[in-house]
């Protein structure tokens, strides 16, 4: 069954924490930022990067409340701290913050890779200290504190994988906190994680990146009939493949054993159409192509995806 959609997330008459601060004030921390101010979900929002340019552009933008000159300062007191720096970045900011985190403090993270972010993260966690990772499955392809909105994480899934043991009452707030954003709120295994976001992310990813290359490559010959075509199908992945190349480098370093699973399947699959094609097997493409077209009109009810004809009038 469908998850119930909301128009917008309202705004809470009591913040749900005292102060939260936000480490990494990308496409994600902005994001949240916005949200957290404009829908009450704390009293006070502070937020810091390692880049200066950056911290100067976030107070230019009114995020948060404050911006904090260093990440130890931002969360010292902090009922609750979200790492929104790159997946391969965590650990060395756990390790910055660790001695600032009060006791009983939820510490999180918003990482697109869950298994690699909990090792690394672990061995810093101060006693008292609860740690709720979590993955808004929400995006664009543009980063930086300018990227942010408001509504990033409304109707989208965000994932939270608490390792065995994490208290019941932490992992509740921080359900609350993303659904207080809008987000439909779902708890796995840091490990299943990886496996489906291999396979829905990733991957996908990955091909984007590839395929755009390739045509680059050919680009020499053909560059005008790539950009004037591209609306065949090419346009679609050229925007997956501008995401932000720090980030993606992350996920692939750090979810290696995954995505080189789901890279062998989809190599398995790929030829088998491959062997369609160049036999006539027009049976097996046809069946094929009529399977995906389900999973695609699945995407759409479940409200992930707004079907073709409604994107033509309104996007
Ligand atoms: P982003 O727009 O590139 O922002 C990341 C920010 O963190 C940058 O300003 C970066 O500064 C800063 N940073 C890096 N290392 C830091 C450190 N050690 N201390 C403090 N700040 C640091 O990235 P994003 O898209 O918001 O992604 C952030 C996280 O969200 C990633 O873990 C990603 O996997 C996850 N995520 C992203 C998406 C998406 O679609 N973008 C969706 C879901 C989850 P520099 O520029 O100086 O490196």
């Amino acid at each position: 069954m469908a998850p119930a959609q909301q128009s917008f997330a309202s705004r809470r008459s009591e913040p749900l924490f005292g102060r939260l601060a936000i480490i990494g004030i990308g496409l994600i921390g902005s994001s949240i930022a916005h949200a957290a101010k404009d829908l009450n979900l704390a009293g006070r929002v502070v937020l810091y990067d390692r880049d200066e340019a950056v911290r100067q552009r976030a107070r230019e933008l009114g995020l948060g409340h404050e911006v904090a000159e260093t990440a130890a300062e931002a969360a010292e007191q902090a009922d609750h701290v979200v790492l929104c720096v790159p997946v391969g970045a965590c650990g060395a900011v756990a390790a910055e913050i660790a001695s600032s985190l009060k006791p009983g403090a939820i510490l999180s993270d918003v990482g697109s890779v869950k298994n690699a972010v909990v090792e690394a993260v672990m061995p810093h966690l101060p006693e008292g200290v609860h740690f709720v990772p979590a993955h808004p499955v929400a995006g664009t392809e543009n980063s930086g504190p300018d990227a942010g909105f408001p509504s990033l994480f409304l109707n989208r899934w965000c994932i939270l994988t608490p390792p065995d043991g994490t208290d019941e009452t932490a992992i509740a707030r921080t359900r609350q906190f993303w659904e207080g954003m809008g987000a439909i709120v779902e708890v796995m295994t840091a490990t299943h994680h990886d496996l489906v976001l291999a396979v829905t992310s990733h991957l996908p990813h990955l091909i984007a990146y590839n395929i755009v290359g390739t045509a680059e490559d050919l680009a020499a010959v053909t560059q005008s009939e790539v950009i004037k075509f591209s609306a065949g199908g090419f346009r679609d992945f050229t925007r997956i493949a501008a995401s932000d190349p720090t980030m993606w480098r992350d996920v692939f370093l750090h979810n290696k054993d995954a995505v080189l699973e789901m890279l062998g399947r989809f190599s398995e699959d790929l030829a088998v159409l491959t062997r369609a094609i160049r036999f006539g097997d027009g049976e097996t493409l046809h069946k094929h192509f009529t399977r995906t077209r389900a999973i695609r009109r699945g995407i759409v009810a479940l409200g992930q995806e707004k079907p073709e004809t409604e994107k033509l009038r309104k996007d």
